[in-house]
């Protein structure tokens, strides 16, 4: 569908029926408001409709699919795939719709789709509670929570999707659904780990936890430690207790030798606390020690100055169970040959609660006490970009022997139709179920597509 095709009388019309306000290139806000987190997209909607309540969602959908227009969802806009932005189509800009409203003694929060990590955790945090979420504040709680959600609490309290009590949500329709267990059951389901592919969420409903102070922060050990570190780091990992969530990093320092440091939040007793994280501070003698008490929000903003907007980004990621020295041998190899100096690697931690759910239970496939090994570069100058992608592919293809096949899939950038199938694992065929019935013509299918039953392969 080209530009021309969105009649001017068609878009005056929009304009009477919603209070957000509808942009067009050249508009003031429009440049802002397509802009993502990865600088390398750079695309340009035809219009963008910046949503102040659920009716101008529902104009939204049913503008598009009236036209045969491409429909994209931006929540807070940090998906390295860049799929929040449509070329050409229509971009509902989820970012005017920030209303929480929590009640602390159901510890509940309903939450409109456009808050940030951040301003999440502000309001919730103000009555002494939390959820899972991640761990860079500017991160959408909408992309974040519909693929799943891993976060400092994950062991304590699952993932942000496991946290979810219902969603209100417009499907392809333009009808206004609440999912929750006892109503739209299928959606609620593939609402939890499938992404974007089932409607345009007005609002999330969280059950939140008592969380206050953390013991958060942690420890580097000098380059000749690293394998060490790496080693003995998977020790503690694989057995820490459900309150301990770890993450490894492990980058190159400015003379170009590995450096290993490890995160960590603890949310049980503080006392407790210190006992169970000592062994990660006699892991060699650390060069750093950071590890303390502080707040929750705190450590939920810590490693934001390392992932400031404006940056190129290719990211390529995997689950690992294991890490054997090979594997360690190999991340170490590559990471002395860093060609970025904002570039990391990491495993993320997954364990406790968020892997003892039952793999089918939501659509959330992935359930296992493992890693979300990531190699995350990132880099300023669009000319260096062959050199950055190139070292990061060599890496993840010479960790492949060592991951497995399942991916997380807000980590996937477009990586083709195996890697999205090996996002939602198992689920992937009931997800292509759920989304035949509220979703067949694939009106949302600018995301890491499930294909509705009848598209999908050889159906
Ligand atoms: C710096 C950084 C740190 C991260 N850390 C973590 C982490 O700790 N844990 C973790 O689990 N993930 C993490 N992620 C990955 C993150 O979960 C995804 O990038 C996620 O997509 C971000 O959500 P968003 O709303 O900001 O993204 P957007 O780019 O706005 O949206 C991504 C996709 O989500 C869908 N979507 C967004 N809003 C809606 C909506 N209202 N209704 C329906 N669909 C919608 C659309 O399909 C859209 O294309 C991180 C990403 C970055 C860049």
């Amino acid at each position: 569908m080209n530009r021309s095709a969105v009649a001017e009388a068609a878009v005056q019309d929009l304009k009477t029926r919603i209070s957000g306000q509808v942009l067009r290139p050249g508009d003031e806000g429009y440049d802002h408001s397509r802009r993502v987190f990865n600088a390398m997209m750079d695309r340009s909607p035809a219009l963008i409709l910046r949503c102040a309540r659920p009716e101008d969602v529902i104009h939204g959908v049913d503008f598009a699919r009236e036209r045969g227009l491409d429909l994209s969802i931006k929540g807070g806009g940090h998906s390295v795939a860049g799929n929040a932005v449509c070329e050409v189509g229509l971009m509902l800009d989820m970012s005017g719709m920030k209303s929480i409203h929590v009640d602390p003694a159901r510890r509940i929060a309903v939450a409109e789709s456009g808050l940030t990590l951040g301003e999440f955790d502000a309001a919730t945090q103000a009555h002494g509670l939390a959820t899972t979420l991640g761990v860079v504040s500017m991160t959408g709680i909408a992309g974040l929570t519909l693929g799943g959600g891993i976060g400092w609490l994950n062991g304590k309290y699952g993932l942000a999707c496991d946290n979810l009590l219902s969603v209100d949500v417009v499907t392809a329709d333009g009808q206004l659904r609440t999912a929750a267990p006892d109503q739209h059951d299928d959606l609620f389901w593939a609402l939890r780990g499938g992404g974007g592919n089932f409607g345009v969420v007005v609002s999330f409903t969280y059950q939140l936890h008592p969380v206050v102070t953390v013991l958060g922060g942690g420890v580097s050990y000098p380059p000749n430690a690293a394998h060490e570190a790496l080693r003995r780091y998977h020790e503690f990992a694989s057995t820490c207790p459900d309150e301990l969530s770890t993450v490894a990093s492990i980058g190159r320092s400015s003379d170009g030798e590995p450096v290993v440091s490890v995160a960590v939040c603890w949310c049980g007793p503080l006392d407790e606390g210190e006992r169970v994280v000592r062994p990660l501070r006699e892991l060699g003698p650390p060069i750093a020690d950071e590890i303390q008490p502080m707040p929750y929000l705190t450590i939920q903003s810590a490693p934001d100055a390392g992932f400031p907007l404006g940056r190129q980004h290719y990211w390529k990621a995997s689950f690992l169970k294991d890490l054997p020295d090979q594997a360690i041998e190999t991340i170490l190899r590559f990471a002395a040959e860093i060609p970025s100096p904002y570039t990391g690697i990491g495993l993320q931690q997954m364990s406790g609660v968020a892997s003892r759910v039952d793999s089918a239970a939501t659509a959330f496939a992935h359930r296992a006490r493992q890693y979300d090994f990531l190699i995350l570069s990132q880099w300023d100058d669009p000319a260096d970009s062959p050199t950055n992608i190139a070292w990061t592919r060599s890496l993840f293809e010479a960790m492949s022997p060592f991951l497995e096949r399942g991916v997380y899939v807000n980590d996937l950038g477009e990586e083709g139709e195996d890697r999205v199938r090996a996002a939602y694992g198992g689920n992937y065929e009931r997800l292509a179920r759920v989304k035949a019935k509220y979703d067949p013509a694939n009106l949302f299918r600018l995301n890491h597509n499930v294909r509705p039953t009848n598209e999908s392969r050889g159906e």
